[in-house]
């Protein structure tokens, strides 16, 4: 049998019915893509609105992360203070809270499997120093997440559950209490459905090449060179943002994850963070999925190819048998990886880049947390109105 090839025209009602007079076309079905159109029928529900993705699912970072719904460990709080002003770092981490009560309050709980089990953070004998200075802050640090959160103590010491949970060569742990891990997949499932019940269409299948911005309308160029038109444009595609304008300041990383058969009697629960998380791991469904490593060959990994290589792949699978699950023989079940947007800055890019062509991208590693809201604000600035949220 001869593989599809499809056709090089498009017929007179393909065109008309799917290709023309759309009022706004999103580029990328992830987490932001589907938040932007979700808000933009929200915002004006006879709005003709198209979701274009060149996947047959949403293939980029929205469905092949961890499912950590978190907002800021005490390490990487204290990196980011570093390197940014504390009203920036501060500002980000409200953001991420307001977000993830968003997508609580957008999906539901239930319907995305959210469990808040608390965000870990564990410290080897040899990180001393970094544990000390993390303790120094924990009162201040709990101070402003009250302020931002209205809940105390959010971060504490969590020495004590170091045995629970089994782990070998970690002498100290910290919990952020008011973190939560949640199921990717379903929540890009429920994500789906709601844009589908509110009359959002989709083009699967659909690689974008070219946007061309004229007078009246854009136009958006496939590529099968074919074209779509419309009034405005969202492009939210991440990781891949400078495959279509290279001079956006997104690098694309490259995230590889395994996800063990299940084990039997597993004793940890909850998200964890391990070497100022570059590493990152949580049960879900009985199994262990543990991820990162990208700091082993940042070149290597500064790329949109999925793809794993055998130095994260022997990386993780020493981390899991020396720390994680120490002396316990387990089964993986299958590697995948996934592909983040970065920047020097960490913080989304939410703007107008060619008259009537928008972008919502740079996510980093908050997608999870802050896609609702940076989805929602890149349908904001193209309808020009100010958030009610
Ligand atoms: C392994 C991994 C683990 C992570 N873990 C977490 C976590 O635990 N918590 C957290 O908050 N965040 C996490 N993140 C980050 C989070 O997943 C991302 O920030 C978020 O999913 C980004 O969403 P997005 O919609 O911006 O991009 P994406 O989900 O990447 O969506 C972009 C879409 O655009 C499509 N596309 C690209 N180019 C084109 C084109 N030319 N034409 C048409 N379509 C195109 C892609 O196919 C893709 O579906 C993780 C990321 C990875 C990779």
């Amino acid at each position: 049998m001869k593989n599809f090839q499809p056709p090089t025209t498009l017929s007179y009602w393909e065109r008309e019915t799917f290709f023309l007079h759309w009022d706004v076309v999103v580029i990328g079905s992830g987490i932001v893509g589907l938040s932007a159109a979700i808000r933009l029928k929200e915002l004006q529900p006879n709005l003709r609105v198209v979701v274009l993705e060149r996947g047959v699912l949403p293939f980029g970072a929205s469905t092949r992360n961890a499912g950590f719904a978190c907002f800021g460990s005490m390490t990487e709080l204290l990196d980011d203070l570093k390197k940014q002003s504390e009203s920036e770092v501060w500002a980000l981490v409200e953001r991420r809270w307001r977000g993830l009560q968003r997508l609580r309050k957008r999906v539901g709980e239930a319907r995305m499997q959210y469990e808040n089990l608390g965000g870990y953070e564990l410290f080897r004998p040899e990180e001393g120093l970094t544990f000390e200075e993390c303790i120094a802050h924990l009162e201040i640090f709990n101070q402003i997440i009250n302020n931002i959160t209205g809940f105390d103590h959010a971060y504490q010491i969590a020495d004590e559950r170091i045995t629970d949970f089994g782990f070998k060569k970690v002498k100290n742990l910290i919990v952020n209490t008011l973190e939560g891990q949640l199921h990717t997949g379903k929540m890009m499932e429920t994500l789906l459905q709601i844009a589908a019940e509110k009359g959002i269409k989709f083009l699967n299948g659909l690689e974008i090449k070219h946007i061309e911005s004229g007078k009246d309308k854009v136009r958006i160029h496939t590529v099968e060179n074919w074209e779509l038109q419309a009034n405005k444009v969202l492009v939210t595609t991440n990781g891949f943002a400078q495959q279509l304008f290279p001079d956006l300041e997104v690098l694309p990383a490259r995230n590889q994850v395994l996800i063990t058969q299940p084990i039997s009697g597993l004793r940890i629960k909850g998200a964890f963070h391990y070497d100022r998380g570059y590493f990152y791991f949580r049960d879900v469904d009985g199994r262990i999925l543990l991820g990162g490593g990208r700091n082993l060959a940042a070149q290597t990994e500064q790329t949109d190819e999925f793809d794993t290589t055998e130095l994260i792949r022997n990386a993780l699978q020493q981390l899991l048998k020396e720390v994680i699950l120490h002396d316990q023989t387990v089964e993986i079940d299958t590697w995948w990886s996934g592909i983040l947007g970065l920047g020097e800055q960490k913080k989304p890019i939410v703007k107008e880049v060619k008259p009537n062509v928008y972008v919502a991208v740079r996510l980093g590693g908050m997608g999870v947390a802050i896609g609702s809201l940076v989805g929602e604000e890149g349908a904001e600035q193209i309808l020009d109105v100010k958030s009610e949220i």
